[in-house]
């Protein structure tokens, strides 16, 4: 068999583009090498390896996981079953963090809720004068996106906390987050690339927004005068989390939509500062 009949046989089971994805990780070439390895003969270990990983695919197990990497931002971020799968739904809020900050000659960023580290290290990536801290509550989280920080060259601060607990004496210029905001019994999480991620990146109690809750609580009082704090959230959930905004006394609320035009990030800022 050949690497092109691999490919022919996998994409009646997979999609075509993770069967590439797949045979580029396992063979150590880039999607161009594929073609030109196209009619080379696929002998054992390869061949082994490529069904193995076609099975776990079929399986449901997300591509990102089965490769350990996934691109943010134009980083390559390694991710475990023990991280959310960074979304391109989330570029978005970097894109705000950053416009947020550009006028300040030094800002202070805070990521809550890291995971893999990927929006803290595209802030860190996009504004190197940033100091840019992130925590997770998960050690298992903090040690890939400690490990992505190294690799990548980027220097952001890693804090080992329950939500901002860790940080209460602080003050930031921008706090980003994309907490877990999916309601507990939504049968989305039973689908896709969800059934693998851990759940508490994902489920926030019966709406969806406990964690929101308590971001906006906690966030708010850690802001310099001027400072946003911007959150991802569901695609439905936008009007609640402005409110929760509002009600925190944030000033400035507004709602940004993603590539797919939901309301994606809500923000608001402290009041004071220019
Ligand atoms: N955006 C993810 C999804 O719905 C969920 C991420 C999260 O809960 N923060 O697939």
């Amino acid at each position: 068999m050949t690497l092109d009949d691999w490919l022919r046989e996998a994409r009646a089971r997979i999609d075509s583009r993770d069967a590439q994805v797949l045979a580029a990780h396992a063979l150590g070439c880039d999607r161009a090498g594929l073609i030109a390895r196209g009619l080379d003969p696929l002998a054992d270990p390869a061949r082994a390896t490529l069904d193995r990983l076609l099975e776990r695919r079929a399986a449901g197990e997300p591509v990102a996981y089965l490769v350990g990497r996934r691109e943010f931002f134009g980083l390559d971020i390694a991710v475990g079953p023990g991280v959310l799968i960074p979304r391109p739904d989330t570029e978005v809020l970097v894109e705000r963090a950053l416009e947020c900050i550009a006028a300040l000659p030094a800002p202070r960023v805070l990521d809550a809720g890291t995971g893999s580290g990927a929006i803290a290290l595209a802030i860190k990536a996009q504004c190197p004068r940033g100091r840019v801290q992130a925590l997770d509550r998960s050690e298992a989280a903090l040690a890939i996106a400690r490990d992505n920080g190294r690799r990548l060259g980027l220097e952001v601060g890693w804090i080992a906390s329950n939500w901002l607990e860790a940080v209460a004496g602080e003050e930031f210029d921008c706090i980003v987050s994309n907490p877990p905001y999916i309601r507990t019994g939504d049968p989305h999480l039973a689908q896709g690339d969800l059934r693998f991620e851990p759940p508490s990146a994902l489920a926030s109690g019966e709406d969806g927004l406990d964690d929101l809750r308590i971001l906006c609580r906690q966030a708010p009082p850690r802001l310099a005068e001027g400072g946003w704090l911007l959150c991802e959230h569901g695609y439905d959930q936008a009007p609640a989390v402005r409110a929760l905004m509002r009600c925190a006394g944030l000033a400035d609320v507004a709602s940004w939509r993603d590539i797919a035009g939901i309301e994606r990030v809500s923000g608001g800022r402290r009041r004071g500062g220019d």
